[in-house]
Parts: C-alpha cells; sequence; structure tokens
C-alpha cells in the first residue's frame, strides 16, 4: 500500500473530472524537508520556524537562521516557501525565554504578540527571511493575527528591515508576498478588512477549530468535542474565502483539516485549490483527489453546509470518501 501510494509522487493532484489541486507541505524541520520532496509536494506551504528556536539555550542569530531559510528555498527550487514568524507561546515554550504563567495560554503572550512585543527578535528574524528571499521563491506569513493594527504594525516593521538592508546594499525580494493565518475568529469576521493589507491568507484550522468553539486543542477531557466539521467552523472558513475572493489574493489551507482526505468535498466547494499538510497525509490526499468527481464532491458538500451537527457532515463526508474509489 505504502509502495504503491509512493508512485504517486511525480503524479498531478487533479480530481477525476480534471480540477487540479495544489498540495504543499508543512514543515517543523528541514528533515521533513526531504520528505516534502520525496512526495512530490509543490513547495512548503507552512515552515513553522519555532524548532529553529527550541532544544537550545538561546535565541538563534540571524546568520543560523539565514542560513535555514536559504537551504529550505533553494532544495525547493521553483516552487514556493512559506515561512512563518515565531509562533511561541500556548503550547510551545523556550527555556531561554521565561513566558509568564498564565491561567490560559492559548488566549494569552503568543505569536504575533510576543514578536511585535519583542522588535529585536522580530526584526532578526524579518531580517533572515528576507535575506534568503534572494535565493529562492520565499513569502512571509504572520500568525495569530486579531486585528488591522496588528498586521500594519509588523509590516512597519518589515519596512524598517528593508531599509536597513537596502542600507547595507544587502540583496533581497522587496516585493516578497505577505499573508497572514487566518486562525482566530475576529479575523475571519474582518477578513474583508485584513485582505486589502495583505498578499494571501492561509487558514490555520487546529486553532480556529479550538477558538471558535471554545475547545482547548491540547485538552484531552473535552477533545470529542473538538469537531472541525461543526457548522460554525465551516461557516468561518466559507467566510473567510469569500472575503478573500472579493478582494482577490489567495488563500490557502494549512491546519489538519487539510490532511484530512474527507474534508476535500468541501476544498471544491468552496474552490480552495491550494493546500498544505504535514508530508505524511500529502500522497493519502493526492490519492482521494485523483479518485474523486468534484462535481460529484461539491454536491456532497453542498448538503454538508445545510446540516445542523457535525455528526451529520462527518458521516457523509465519511461515506462520500470511503465511496468515491
Ligand atoms: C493551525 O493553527 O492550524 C496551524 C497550522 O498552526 P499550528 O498548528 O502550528 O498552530
Ligand atoms: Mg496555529
Amino acid at each position: 500500500k505504502k509502495e504503491q501510494l509512493e508512485l504517486l509522487a511525480t503524479v498531478d493532484a487533479v480530481t477525476k473530472d480534471g480540477v487540479q489541486l495544489r498540495l504543499a507541505g508543512n514543515i517543523s524541520s528541514v528533515k521533513e524537508l526531504d520528505m516534502v520532496l520525496k512526495y512530490g509536494a509543490q513547495g512548503v506551504g507552512l515552515f513553522r520556524t519555532e524548532f529553529l528556536y527550541m532544544d537550545r539555550s538561546s535565541f538563534p542569530t540571524e546568520e543560523e537562521q539565514f542560513e535555514v531559510y536559504k537551504l529550505v528555498a533553494e532544495k525547493v527550487g521553483n516552487e514556493t516557501v512559506v515561512i512563518r514568524t515565531l509562533d511561541i507561546g500556548g503550547d510551545k515554550h523556550l527555556d531561554y525565554f521565561q513566558l509568564p504563567e498564565e491561567q490560559n495560554p492559548f488566549l494569552g503572550y503568543r505569536a504575533i504578540r510576543i514578536s511585535l512585543d519583542r522588535k529585536d527578535m522580530f526584526k532578526t528574524q524579518m531580517t533572515a527571511i528576507l535575506r534568503a528571499s534572494h535565493y529562492g521563491n520565499i513569502k512571509m506569513m504572520f500568525p495569530m493575527i486579531s486585528s488591522v493594527e496588528e498586521v500594519q504594525v509588523a509590516k512597519a516593521v518589515l519596512n524598517e528591515v528593508k531599509e536597513e538592508l537596502d542600507q547595507q546594499g544587502v540583496p533581497y525580494n522587496r516585493n516578497i508576498p505577505v499573508g497572514i493565518m487566518i486562525e482566530v475568529p475576529a479575523a475571519v469576521m474582518i477578513a474583508d478588512l485584513l485582505a486589502e493589507e495583505v498578499d494571501f491568507f492561509s487558514i490555520g484550522t487546529n486553532d480556529l477549530v479550538q477558538y471558535v468553539l471554545a475547545v482547548d486543542r491540547m485538552n484531552e477531557q473535552i477533545a470529542h468535542m473538538y469537531h472541525p466539521y461543526h457548522p460554525g467552523v465551516l461557516r468561518m472558513i466559507r467566510m473567510t474565502v469569500e472575503a478573500a475572493r472579493r478582494v482577490g489574493i489567495d488563500i490557502s489551507v494549512c491546519g489538519e483539516m487539510a490532511a484530512d482526505e474527507r474534508s476535500l468535498p468541501l476544498w471544491l466547494e468552496m474552490g480552495i485549490s491550494d493546500l498544505s499538510m504535514s508530508p505524511q497525509a500529502l500522497l493519502k490526499v493526492k490519492h482521494r483527489a485523483l479518485n474523486t468527481l468534484a462535481s460529484e464532491a461539491r454536491e456532497t458538500a453542498k448538503s454538508c453546509f445545510r446540516h445542523r451537527t457535525s455528526t451529520e457532515t462527518e458521516e457523509i463526508l465519511t461515506a462520500f470518501a470511503g465511496r468515491s474509489g
């Protein structure tokens, strides 16, 4: 079975009736990049940079980061690499960076909030990313955005870094695309406003589900309530897609929902063709796409949007995935 799937690495991800998908890989280490390349992914849709900061005793230097970003961009070649700025806090901690004890860490000092608070650290990372953008097709992405102001401040910091590089005559891609994760409900509700500020959205369903449903993604006791197919979640995703489409920016999905092949009808119905997922899931999702009729899948998804419960939707999607090849 595994060998059979591996034969799909060089095959295009296209449905039986010709709808083309772009499947990219999520990476949390350079080692995972090898798997992404081996499985024929179309670039890296989410480069989680946290690993560069973990298992060490101090912040990584600009040079250390630059080397890794450059290496990844070069290995990926013509495809794109979406580098997400640091997303610590919540469940991710650094030994050398004391985070406050919090009642609700996922609602606390996390991700872009830390970056905007620690501009020195943020600028070091941005400088490394910009320098690497000279060597490949890099996009920059900010995690956990919840307001237009955050995006504006982050972009202002980016401009400062660009000016510094200009002064030093260091080459970089001055048109580097800048995007944000859509993973906080407020971001969905103001997606039309945010879309005016950035080049692309990537929907982070792992956090979006936890925040929309108020279900801690780490809490075993309520894990049964963590429902990606909850109508509230599906509506949020659809709103985001519609806002992106109206303004004309790119949109992708990079949370675990993208790795669940049963979700494919939902993406086809909403017109999402860019998915990024853990490398292990790439061939499985491609296999499902190759065995799916988009026209049929869309009808199935339409009925999902009419259902009132996650259970019904999950049953329908599971049955559809089981039926179509
Ligand atoms: C997400 O929240 O869906 C996501 C992709 O990011 P992470 O899992 O790293 O929070
Ligand atoms: Mg997230």
